[in-house]
Formats: structure tokens, sequence, C-alpha cells
């Protein structure tokens, strides 16, 4: 179609008769006008100014044209293709501004809409506890210990002199992975990590290791399979059940407000010598309602003591399985009940509210950090 043709008469090349050129601009013109979104614009701008379009065409076959016929064919193709991008471009920023305008009440953020439907989650009054005690005796001087969960059996018994005839290592209290002599066990106290900590460090030492213990104990208002200890333990020169008593009366004070002390009852486990239960003054009557049927104290049944722990100087056999001479060396040690101090501290009478982590159980103890 391009091909020079000297015999051609502009007035026969049809597509550039002046009727022709002004249909196909009329054309393009309303299909722009009839754009009604920037998509159809588009579609007719490829159609009508795109390089296949009836103009475009056009334009190319006046370099068929004789010389003569040049100017006059390239002046009105010229001038209707201007046309119509003109009106291409005023579309476009018309149909800009009108998908503007529409996204701008389509997808507006109605501020005043109520924020609080969803309700925010909260941590676990556990958890928080848990740091709060880390967070007292760190203030103390000690270190924050860790230990896994699945523990080996001579670690969680063994080491804390822990014969392989106590009943505590049957499978009727402990969880024992896999079968019952593969000699790993889900540590039934955190005592395990004193273990660790004397085998891997020399005194002194002074530790608390907060954290996660399991026992075959069935779900009721005061036990769970699954519980928190938070276990203490210092080796050092000199050390004395003095200590131990004022330990756990700095504690006490810190996690039940001023001036609550501990009693120990004489008691055994394996691991101390002397061992003894840790019990609570009652934070609630402090004592007066024992003897006083008329004000009876219904937190500590008005014994005026709660019982908390365990504690006791720890036994010199742990300390020589430990590689620690116990002829320089003495220590203490004690494991407090996370989930019953969370009891005693804010009045939780069952223990189904602490493990069925419902979100309306945790709000109320806040965003405590
Ligand atoms: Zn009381």
């Amino acid at each position: 179609m391009s091909a020079p043709n000297s015999d051609y008469d502009p007035v026969e090349v049809t597509p550039l008769h002046a009727d022709e050129v002004e249909r196909m601009r009329d054309e393009a013109l309303s299909a722009i006008a009839a754009s009604s979104d920037l998509e159809s614009l588009r579609a007719a701008r490829l159609a009508h100014a795109g390089d296949k379009s009836p103009l475009a065409l056009a334009n190319r076959e006046i370099g068929a044209l004789p010389p003569q016929a040049k100017a006059e064919a390239g002046r009105r193709v010229g001038q209707a293709r201007g046309a119509v991008n003109a009106a291409l471009a005023q579309r476009e920023v018309e149909l800009t501004a009108e998908r503007d305008a529409r996204i701008l009440v389509e997808e507006t953020v109605d501020v005043t809409l109520p924020w609080d439907r969803a309700p925010l989650g909260a941590r676990h009054p556990l958890t928080t506890l848990q740091e709060r005690i880390s967070d007292v005796f760190v203030a103390m001087g000690y270190e924050v210990a860790e230990g896994p969960e699945v523990e080996a059996e001579w670690l969680n018994f063994d080491a804390l002199n822990i014969p392989p005839d106590h009943p505590s290592r049957t499978m009727q209290d402990t969880f024992w992975v896999e079968s019952a002599d593969s000699g790993v066990v889900l540590r039934t106290q955190t005592s395990s990590v004193q273990i660790r900590t004397m085998l891997e460090r020399k005194p002194p030492i002074y530790i608390v290791c907060p954290g996660r213990t399991f026992r075959t104990d069935e779900l009721d208002a005061t036990h769970s399979p699954v519980f928190h200890q938070v276990e203490g333990l210092v080796v050092d020169e000199g050390i004395t059940l003095a200590h131990l008593k004022g330990t756990l009366d700095a504690f006490a004070t810190a996690m039940f407000g001023d001036g609550i002390v501990t009693r120990l009852r004489p008691s055994y486990f394996p691991f101390t010598e002397p061992s003894a239960e840790v019990d609570l003054e009652c934070f609630v009557c402090r004592g007066a309602s024992v003897g006083d049927p008329e004000n009876p104290c219904r937190t500590c049944s008005s014994e005026g003591w709660i019982e908390w722990g365990g504690c006791g100087v720890v036994n010199p056999r742990v300390l020589v399985a430990c590689g620690i001479d116990p002829e320089r060396y003495s220590g203490f040690a004690f494991g407090i009940g996370i989930e019953r101090t969370l009891m005693f501290r804010h009045n939780v009478v069952d223990m189904h509210d602490i493990v069925e982590g419902d979100v309306r159980f945790t709000l109320p103890f806040g965003t405590e950090v």
C-alpha cells in the first residue's frame, strides 16, 4: 500500500478523502466521549489512535501520494489525529478525577466507629508473675537459669538423691517419654536446673529458675498435670538456714506486702537436709483469726498460716554428685508453686480458670509488663 505510485490520484485514495478522514475523526471522538472509565478509554485509544487505527493507516497512505497531494492530505490527517489526541488527553483527565473522587467516597474510613469490638488479648498472669518473681531475685543479685522440659532421668532423680525405688519415679507420678526405661522424662520439678547449673559452674551460685513442670495429676480445682515452679538455689561458703529464712521472708514481702513473713516446718525431701515446708503468714488476717471464732478467715481457715512450698539446706550428697566440695561449700534451695502464688495473690479459687486460656480470665490482670 505504501509503494510509490506516480499515477496515484489522491481523490481516488479512499482513506484520504476529506469525508472519510472526517468520519474517522468523528468516530474516534464519539468513542472517546462515550468512554465511561479509564478502562474503556484505554480501549478507545488503542482502536482510534493506535498503530493499527484507521487514522494511523491513512497516515501511512500519504507516503504513497504524488508530492503535490502530500501536503493537503498530510494536513487533513494531521489535524484529525491532533483532535483525537487532544480529546483523549482531556477525557483522561476527566475520568482520572472521577475515579479519584469515587475512591475517596468508597474507601472512606469512619474514624468515629467504635474500635473495641474485637477484644485485645492479654498476657497470661502466670507469665507476668514469673517475670515479676524473677525481677525480685535479680534485684537481690541472683541470675535466672533455664533448662529443658524434657529431661534426663539422672538429672531429674538420681542427682537429686532420689533412689531408683522412690515412688515418685513410677508411671503413676511421672510422664515418661516413650517408655519407662527410656531414661527420659518430662521434668517433675525445676530442681533439675539446679543440677545442670552446679555441673556447669563453680560456686558461688545464686540462681532462680522459674519454669513449667509435669506430673500425672488429674486436672481439678487445685491440681494440674502441667504447672509452674520457681526454684531457688544458693551455693556459697558459710550459707546457713538463716540465709534461707531471710531470703524467703524477702520473697514473701515482695509478693504479698510489707511484713509478711514465712515459717519453716520440718519435713523431708531427698535433696535437702534438713528439709522444711514453707508456710506463709496469712496475708489477709495476719494470724488475727486464730482463736477468734467471731472473725473467721477463709483464706487460711483461721490457722494463720498457708502452705506455700518446700525448702532446705542442700544435701551434701547432691553437692558431691555435682562435683562440689561439701566441706567447703553449703547451700540452700527452695521450690514454690507459681499457680499457688497466683491463687493466693489474686484470690483465684479454681485451677481450671488458670489453665483454660479464657481471655476473660486473663484480661483483668491487665497489661502488666
Ligand atoms: Zn487468714
